[in-house]
């Protein structure tokens, strides 16, 4: 008896292929995606899933949850729509900025749609777990997400709704939380190779998780926004805005007052480096800040040029010197920056100390290869100290870090991102469990992300072919399309062997659509990209069939008892 729920006729499946790209789709996922009927774009980066979407954005998160379920995780559901308060306490109401998207209800009380939930699952295991021997603890959910994204595009790539798998683990310790970490990262290299993705897994920043040690599982795509080193010869591989340089605590550092500077809020080059007593030319074209002989900064143009005011509140005791290119001519691969003749941002301190940071913290600026691509990052509380690199790198063929082999510098897709967050939040929350000698301990967090909705878009940009989607057999919406390339008898046939493939287990898509040419049906068949296409065409009536491999094109002519018995 055939499977009916196997077998998906697709004179009865709503879709509607389309010839020509969507006018605004720039990537290939977003093209195709939208040309195959997966998605349909209901306002900006707000998308509808369709049936064969829908399918694959299942098998997405079936490939997710048995790998979560696997590492012992269990599954819950928070809301999406949350109460600001929690954020209030973490402060990220106000971190969060424009990425939040706020409302109200008919009371006037301030909610929020849910960026991600470290504040809630906070919550949850405060109010679930009283004693030691509750923990440790991974919880995930597979959930909607919403960022109002300054520049969402690229179809589901970057969604300002946006489907997450994301998880959090809870332990009492820091080796706890360290095996938690390793068991999430082992989870998403078995996800990802079985998802068939190329993946690498890089150094990362913290973002606005805040927390110390963090790695992305980057998807190298030209479609990608993130930029990442790869070395040929060794393991190292980090993502631009985590590249950085090492700085080494400053032993025994006196703390005393920091003294200001008397130059205007916004001090040329000039003034600074004047007030500094470090040499200027008036022809800057690159800015290192060395902090006690050691490089803490780089300036870039706009609004990532070095922040002195910053730089400072989170330096040791040091004394701060500006560095031009031309006085660092013995390591030309940490100069890339760039200081206009605007000048700095911030007003001019001489840091002699301060109080409120341990030693070794320091503000540090990257920069990629166009000099763009920079962010603030603070050693010790985005990063280990250990954790750091000592060099900037930023541009192809300049010297791995590890083992000195030329980089490559790549672009990809971010579709994973793991974090050990420490105390932050359980410091924010208070959440303690009673410990074996009956004192409370404080709990240490881990939170683990996956971007499933831009899973089944990186697979789109890393497998399609010129011809159109091209799935790996696991997430594909089904595992064969049958074609009935004429009339009656092809129908006929076509029906047959599908149910025949439905009885064999396989999920089968059945092109029996009357009136719509052989040509059009082999055409959105190759744009489908179901990984087997079965036709019923010329030898239909001899009971002969051809099997086509989607992704080499290799065929076949087989009788239908052949067919199933090779696919089947
Ligand atoms: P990005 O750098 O691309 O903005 P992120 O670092 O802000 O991503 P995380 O906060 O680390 O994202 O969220 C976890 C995962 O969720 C990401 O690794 C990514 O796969 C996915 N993700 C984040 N933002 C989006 C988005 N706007 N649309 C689709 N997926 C997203
Ligand atoms: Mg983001
Ligand atoms: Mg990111
Ligand atoms: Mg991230």
């Amino acid at each position: 008896m055939a499977n009916a729920a196997q077998v998906q006729r697709m004179s009865r499946l709503m879709i509607k292929t389309l010839r020509d790209d969507p006018a605004d789709a720039e990537t290939a996922s977003h093209k195709l995606l939208v040309r195959a009927g997966y998605v349909r774009r209901s306002s900006a980066g707000i998308w509808t899933w369709l049936p064969l979407g829908m399918k694959v954005l299942e098998n997405v998160s079936r490939v997710v949850r048995e790998e979560m379920d696997a590492i012992g995780g269990q599954e819950v559901l928070l809301p999406a729509l949350l109460p600001k308060e929690p954020y209030e306490t973490s402060g990220r109401w106000e971190e969060y900025g424009d990425l939040l998207f706020r409302l109200k209800d008919r009371k006037g009380a301030d909610y929020l749609l849910g960026p991600t939930h470290e504040e809630i699952f906070t919550l949850t295991v405060k109010d679930q777990c009283t004693s030691y021997k509750d923990l440790p603890v991974i919880l995930y959910q597979i959930q909607i997400k919403y960022r109002d994204e300054a520049r969402p595009r690229s179809g589901v790539l970057r969604g300002r709704e946006f489907h997450m798998k994301d998880s959090y683990s809870f332990d009492t310790t820091d080796e706890g939380l360290a095996q938690s970490y390793a068991l999430h990262r082992e989870a998403y290299q078995k996800i990802f190779q079985r998802l068939g993705l190329d993946y690498r897994i890089v150094s990362a920043v913290s973002g606005a998780m805040g927390g110390s040690a963090s790695e992305e599982f980057l998807a190298p795509a030209a479609a990608g926004e993130d930029t990442f080193v790869d070395c040929p010869s060794c393991d190292y591989a980090a993502n631009t805005e985590a590249v950085t340089v090492k700085v080494e605590p400053a032993d025994g550092a006196a703390h005393g007052p920091v003294e200001e500077l008397d130059t205007p809020d916004t001090p040329t080059i000039e003034t600074l480096a004047e007030h500094l007593g470090v040499p200027a030319s008036a022809t800057l074209k690159n800015l290192l800040v060395k902090v006690d002989g050691e490089i803490v900064a780089v300036g870039v143009p706009g609004d990532r040029e070095v922040d002195l005011g910053k730089l400072g509140e989170h330096l040791a005791p040091a004394t701060v010197e500006l560095v031009t290119a031309e006085d660092f001519t013995d390591r030309p691969e940490l100069v890339r920056g760039y200081v206009g003749p605007q000048g700095l941002a911030g007003k001019a301190f001489r840091y002699l100390a301060d109080p409120r940071v341990a030693p070794g913290t320091a503000w540090i600026t990257g920069a990629n290869k166009e000099g763009k691509h920079a962010r603030n990052v603070v050693v010790g509380r985005d990063f280990e100290v250990d954790d750091y690199l000592d060099v900037v790198v930023v541009e192809p063929g300049d010297p791995c870090p590890k083992c000195g082999t030329g980089l490559k510098i790549d672009r990809a897709i971010e579709i994973g991102h793991i974090f050990q967050l420490g105390r932050k939040y359980a410091d924010a929350f208070e959440l303690d469990v009673l410990g074996q000698n009956g004192k409370p301990v404080r709990v240490t967090m881990g939170s683990y992300g996956i971007g499933v909705s831009r899973a089944v878009a990186a697979l789109a940009e890393q497998t399609h072919d010129d011809k159109g989607l091209c799935w790996p057999r696991e997430i594909a919406p089904a595992d064969v399309h049958v074609v009935a390339a004429g009339k009656a008898t092809q129908t006929e046939l076509a029906l047959e062997v599908g149910e025949r493939l439905g009885a064999a287990g396989l999920r089968v898509l059945v092109d029996d659509r009357a009136g719509v040419s052989p040509g059009v049906k082999f055409t959105d068949a190759e744009l489908l990209g179901i990984p087997t296409i079965v036709v019923a065409g010329r030898r239909a009536g001899e009971g002969v069939v051809e099997v086509k491999d989607r992704r080499t094109g290799e065929r076949e002519e087989l009788t239908v008892e052949e067919a199933v018995a090779r696919l089947g």
